[in-house]
């Protein structure tokens, strides 16, 4: 009740959500209380949850923030949101993002844009914008993100709160709609550390409807806070403080390096030299397994279909109509790099970098149990400012592409505010399948 007290009050102004589900809710709520009264309780049970609108949720629209899938109601249920079911969690409805997670700051929703909690003329961040503006502005407990190239990161930076993708395979994505398939990863948006967890902890873990989920241990991430960090070596890798980036973040983040380091933490600079080329690489990457996997919305199956005299016509118009200008932009960019004659200087280009960039990250997790970095180079942006610019927005994501390159785990915490009163992160990357050490360190600094 609290939370919908709350999105009545604010949601005009901050635009979080696409679908609130309010209904549904208040019945969640009720099995919520049942479990309660049984004993049958877990961490979740009853805590209000919103869920980025890219997630199948079955008889709830799903839209993706996309014209074309204005209408579709899946129907079956994402990972995720069973596993959060079975906890006895609340959806509190569909968040907004970016066309199919595509971008930085949530402008490029087919429906509306999502405003900064903190300052409504600027940019929660994105693809994950609505969760974390939802979560920052109290109208959720927590939330669930999509992370491709930054958007669990980066809007959690821009909000103020805190964002965790976890490594490749460790969460299912049966359910999420695929974007980039071997980059995306589904993690929690949370107030604190201690949620994060929780909420890690629920999702995680092998999933037979997901064969890239690896087939490992989840240990209790709970367990881990509150433990030492005394020791630590945390890797501060000098590209990752470049011309150009905000003072402000630079200071806030020299700071917080400071605080881990009163902590007992040892830092160690290192240098992965690979670093410069992730954004070509990824918009190589991503645009080619974009274009391949947004193949199928063709007006037949679901989703939106426009009228024609003929069956090419409807594909035409339907894609023409259904899709938005970024998401066009991508399919065209991928649909080159993967053509025949460019493909090997293109897309196969870009697997042999990506192939560099994941060795930088080995080589630096030789020498240090952790990195310490920025998450954005600048604090929230206003709304428009990057707007008419994709390469100026591509460059929100410098400090976040390259973990999902590597499939290694980040979390971004806050850290600090500029002079003018605007959130800013600190991103912590860990090795493969070593959520846990992050998440100390991250409690440890909290
Ligand atoms: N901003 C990046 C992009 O536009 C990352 C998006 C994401 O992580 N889903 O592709």
């Amino acid at each position: 009740n609290d939370v919908y007290g709350r999105i009545d009050a604010v949601e005009d102004k901050v635009k979080s959500y696409i679908t609130i589900t309010r209904d549904s809710a208040y019945e969640m709520a009720k099995d919520a209380e049942q479990s309660i009264i049984d004993n049958k309780t877990s961490l979740l049970t009853g805590i209000p949850v919103a869920v980025k609108d890219n997630m199948c949720t079955k008889g709830i629209l799903t839209t993706c923030a996309s014209k074309i899938l204005y209408n579709f109601i899946p129907p079956y249920e994402s990972t995720v949101t069973e596993r959060l079911k079975e906890q006895g969690y609340i959806l509190t409805g569909k968040t907004n993002l970016d066309e199919f997670a595509m971008g930085s700051s949530t402008e490029n929703s087919g429906f509306h844009a999502t405003r900064n909690p903190w300052d409504l003329d600027r940019v929660p961040g994105g693809s994950s914008g609505g969760s974390a503006a939802a979560v920052a502005a109290d109208e959720c407990i927590a939330a669930l993100g999509s992370d491709t190239g930054g958007s669990i990161r980066q809007p959690a930076a821009l909000c103020g709160v805190v964002g965790l993708k976890p490594t490749y395979g460790r969460v299912s994505r049966y359910g999420l709609v695929a974007f980039a398939s071997s980059l995306d990863q589904i993690g929690p948006i949370t107030k604190n550390i201690t949620d994060a967890a929780i909420m890690l902890n629920a999702i995680a873990g092998h999933d037979p409807n997901d064969s890239t989920s690896a087939p490992i241990d989840v240990p209790d991430f709970v367990k881990v806070l509150g433990q030492e960090i005394k020791g630590l070596k945390i890797g501060i890798p000098k590209e990752y403080f470049i011309d150009g980036m905000d003072r402000d973040v630079e200071e806030s983040v020299h700071s917080a390096i400071k605080k881990l380091e009163s902590l007992g933490a040892i830092p160690v600079e290192v240098s992965m030299p690979h670093t410069s080329y992730a954004v070509a690489v990824y918009y190589i990457l991503a645009t080619s397994e974009a274009s391949s996997n947004l193949a199928r919305y063709d007006g037949v199956k679901y989703g939106f279909r426009a009228d024609a005299k003929d069956l090419l016509e409807m594909y035409m118009n339907t894609r023409a109509h259904g899709f938005g200008s970024e998401v066009k932009r991508r399919i065209m960019l991928g649909t080159y790099a993967l053509s025949a004659g460019y493909y090997d200087a293109y897309y196969k280009k870009g697997q042999q970098v990506r192939t560099l960039i994941k060795q930088d990250f080995d080589n630096a997790f030789k020498k240090v149990d952790a990195l310490v970095t920025p998450t954005s180079p600048t604090p929230a942006f206003k709304i428009g400012e990057k707007a008419t610019d994709p390469l100026q927005m591509y460059l929100s994501d410098i400090f976040t592409i390259s973990v999902n390159l590597a499939g290694v785990p980040a979390i971004s915490i806050p850290c600090g505010f500029t002079q003018d009163n605007l959130p800013i992160g600190l991103q912590i990357i860990g090795k493969y399948f070593d959520e846990g050490s992050i998440l100390k360190i991250a409690y440890a600094y909290e």
